[in-house]
């Protein structure tokens, strides 16, 4: 049984790295620390209750969706990257 326990073992260790990977993927997504009053892109005041659901909000709804745009484009080349980090 203890070739049984080391085939756990690897795999939980992937799952592991696969957790790790997500975890890092989503902090990477979080906005960082304070809100701002105005949007960093075109310094529209971003409204209170914008601030206290979206916390560390940087940008108004407008430009927000504008980067979410962009995001989902950008979630497609990562997924090619870390295809590529597998092969070396
Ligand atoms: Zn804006």
């Amino acid at each position: 049984m203890a070739g049984g326990f080391a085939k756990d073992g690897a795999v939980q260790e992937q799952i592991d790295a696969t957790i790790e990977d997500a975890v890092k993927h989503a902090r990477d997504q979080l906005p960082r620390g304070e809100g701002l009053k105005n949007c960093e892109e075109c310094d529209a005041p971003i409204p209170e209750a914008r601030r206290e659901a979206v916390p560390g909000v940087r940008l108004c709804v407008g430009c927000q969706s504008e980067r979410d745009k962009e995001a989902k484009v950008s979630a497609g080349y990562n997924r090619r990257g870390s295809k590529d980090s597998q092969l070396r």
